[in-house]
């Protein structure tokens, strides 16, 4: 959890670790793991290690135009197919396209942005689909505890833009005026 105004650029997509500005990825979850890997287990600790060593080898990279986080994808079918889609930004998809992403447990519906990192996927979301921007009243009819988070969407993007360091706090007061 990204706690300062930055967000992370190697996180965990489906079974790989991926790198977000050189676009490598490794395979850390394997076919005989898929039903999860067993905590403080040898798996588990060959996880962990593989985990932190590419992201050791990846914590320089630098965002190129070539990079996954520039290239925003052309449309919501695109989107939900792509490295970028969480369980809040889901779920905005899920109210405004009228069906959960590609492989969306249900459970993840109604999941609020809890950090940059969530609001960063947000409003890429809303960069790839514009006129959903509009429709965020929406999302917050069906899940009442967005609706602080819609009101104050502009405030949020302009502190995300500027890479705000309050930005984690002012959300979490945001996330307990809808509690
Ligand atoms: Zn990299």
């Amino acid at each position: 959890m990204a706690r300062g105004g930055g967000v992370a650029h190697v996180s965990l997509h489906d079974r790989d670790i991926v790198c977000f500005h050189c676009g490598a990825r490794d395979r850390v979850i394997h076919d005989d793991q898929r039903q999860g890997i067993p905590i403080n287990s040898p798996a588990w600790a060959g996880f962990i290690a593989h985990g932190i060593a590419f992201e050791k080898a990846h914590a320089h990279c630098l965002e190129t135009e070539s990079s996954p986080t520039l290239k925003l994808e052309t449309s919501p079918g695109e989107w939900e197919r792509g490295l970028f889609v969480g369980s809040s930004s889901g779920t905005i998809f899920a109210v405004l396209q009228g069906h959960p992403p590609l492989g969306f447990a249900r459970d993840r519906l109604g999941a609020l942005p809890q950090d940059p990192a969530d609001f960063h996927r947000c409003h890429r979301l809303l960069l790839v689909v514009p006129a959903w921007r509009s429709r965020l009243g929406e999302v917050a009819a069906k899940y009442p505890r967005w609706a602080p988070l819609v009101a104050a969407w502009d405030e949020l993007t302009a502190m995300l833009q500027r890479r705000d360091p309050g930005m984690y706090d002012r959300m979490q007061a945001l996330i307990g005026e809808g509690a």
